[in-house]
């Protein structure tokens, strides 16, 4: 991977240049003993991984709130509250969905789990494949039943991002038979497979997560299709007779159920500029209790992004010991894993005017890797929205931080396309100058083992400085940083090849 070293201008961050005479500069209020203690409680087992469409993200989110309060923050976010509620549209398979095979009822989502998201309803015989094999068999309008025998059970999951070989090997099965328009397809995981079933039956009650930021989606339309089954072998009576049927009813469900931006400022000591707003945003939540590795469920997502949400505390506890001449906004973006959802729902209902928001200073992931190097994303076309706020970063890094800037993840072509999955995105999209602040991916990342242990605590601290020093050296300039008029983001592909940012 091809490095680009970003230089550092030589100006110094002159933060209380203007209408500060005589202000102390309060950074060493951000300090390793807090951010260690924060980031150990919210990124701790009890936070049971803060997932978006749980009440654990709320857990986490009245947590951070109680903190912004004891740092001094004021509330700015709905009804004079620290919290701005919005709806995730929720969509899957009922658990109302009823199966029922060789005469056995079986439960959804317990017994039984519905690999897509379709309408069907099922009353047809069955096929039991003999040794796993399907190829040749007629099977139209008929239910294929197979057993799940990996060839090699060692070889199992490359590690916990890949597939489930379980669902790879059903989804080759499908296209094994596709052309001979079975009814429906069952597969039988016996009990030794047990950590397949986890894998695949963990996606169920989560289904599908949607946004309607403005209030104009079409109603959602399950498709009809051929189910593909997934059934616990032990859920069973007995060995699937020869003159066996499968009957089910599978239907979809569609809901909403409430995600939360923590919002919160410091209003500006400058009554002219108090009115414009410095953003220091991250995202609270993760991936939740999921599939057991190596023993351990809770996904805690400690540098992503509990990092960034520890360290949004500390910048608010300098502001607010001495508060800029403009205001410092502080987002907590809910539901970032979902889909930037927190930062989608917030540019389109924002609670302070939108032009009033001078820069958007993100960060995610931002205690691992090696001590001395860190990224900015969007420093560089086509990403870069404001030339002068990248200029203000890295005078702020070189006077606070001196980390080497690692500017090549801000490539387009790069396979990441790292710039597309964060929440300045969106702010960026509405013509916001706005920056990344990362430490970059590691081998934990979206696994059980991003756990707080893992964090370089000093690095963060680092990194807390930088993002703040940027902040209030935009909080005290007499001019905000302007937008790059010629702006415009290319897309990119990530890394499964899909075209990302939503388009
Ligand atoms: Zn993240």
């Amino acid at each position: 991977m091809r490095t680009r070293r970003l230089i550092a201008g030589a100006a110094i961050v002159a933060a209380f240049a203007s209408g500060g005479a005589g202000l102390q500069d309060p950074i060493d209020r951000i300090r390793d003993a807090d951010i260690k203690a924060d980031l150990f409680t919210l990124a701790g087992d009890a936070m049971r991984g803060r997932e978006a469409g749980t009440l654990d993200e709320m857990t986490a989110s009245a947590w951070v709130a109680e903190r912004a309060r004891d740092a001094g923050l004021r509330p700015a976010g709905d009804n004079g509250t620290y919290f701005q509620f919005f709806p995730l549209e929720r969509f899957r398979v009922s658990s109302g969905s009823t199966v029922t095979l060789d005469g056995k009822a079986l439960r959804m989502g317990r017994d039984v789990v519905s690999d897509a998201i379709v309408l069907a309803n099922v009353d047809a015989p069955v096929t039991v494949a003999a040794d796993g094999k399907v190829e040749g068999l007629a099977v139209k309008d008929r239910v294929l039943v197979v057993r799940y025998a990996p060839a090699d059970p060692a070889a199992q999951d490359a590690g916990p991002r890949t597939q489930a070989a379980l669902r790879v090997w059903l989804r080759g099965i499908q296209n094994t038979i596709a052309a001979s328009a079975p009814a429906a397809i069952v597969a039988i995981v016996p009990d030794a497979a047990a950590e397949q079933w986890r894998r695949v039956s963990v996606q169920f009650p989560r289904g599908t997560y949607g946004l309607d930021p403005d209030g104009t989606a079409e109603p959602r339309v399950p498709p009809r299709g051929a189910p593909l089954l997934y059934v616990r072998e032990s859920a069973l009576a007995a060995p699937i007779r020869t003159d066996a049927r499968l009957v089910a009813s599978i239907f979809t469900e569609s809901f909403t159920y409430p995600s939360v931006n923590v919002v919160a400022t410091v209003p500006g000591r400058d009554a002219r500029l108090a009115s414009e707003y410095v953003l220091f945003s991250a995202h609270q939540d993760h991936d939740g209790e999921r599939f057991p590795v190596n023993g351990d469920d809770i996904w805690n997502g400690a540098d992503d992004n509990a990092t960034t949400a520890v360290a949004l505390l500390a910048i608010g506890r300098a502001m607010a010991a001495q508060p800029g001449r403009r205001s410092a906004l502080f987002v907590w973006h809910g539901a970032e894993e979902r889909g930037l959802m927190g930062s989608r729902w917030y540019v389109k209902h924002p609670t302070v005017p939108l032009t009033s928001i001078v820069a958007c200073l993100n960060g995610d992931m931002m205690g691992r890797n090696d001590p001395t190097t860190a990224a900015l994303l969007g420093a560089l076309p086509p990403h870069r929205n404001s030339p002068e706020l990248v200029q203000i970063a890295l005078d702020a890094n070189k006077a606070v931080s001196q980390f080497a800037v690692d500017s090549s993840w801000d490539d387009p072509q790069h396979r990441e396309g790292w710039y597309y999955r964060s929440d300045h995105l969106p702010y960026a999209r509405a013509g916001v100058p706005a920056l990344f602040f990362t430490t970059l991916l590691h081998a934990d990342y979206h696994t059980p083992f991003d756990n707080p242990d893992r964090i370089d605590i000093a690095k963060l601290t680092k990194m807390t400085r930088w993002m703040y020093a940027t902040g209030r050296a935009v909080a005290e300039a007499d001019k905000a940083p302007a937008v790059d008029p010629a702006f415009k983001l290319e897309r990119c592909r990530d890394s499964t090849g899909n075209y990302c940012g939503g388009g």
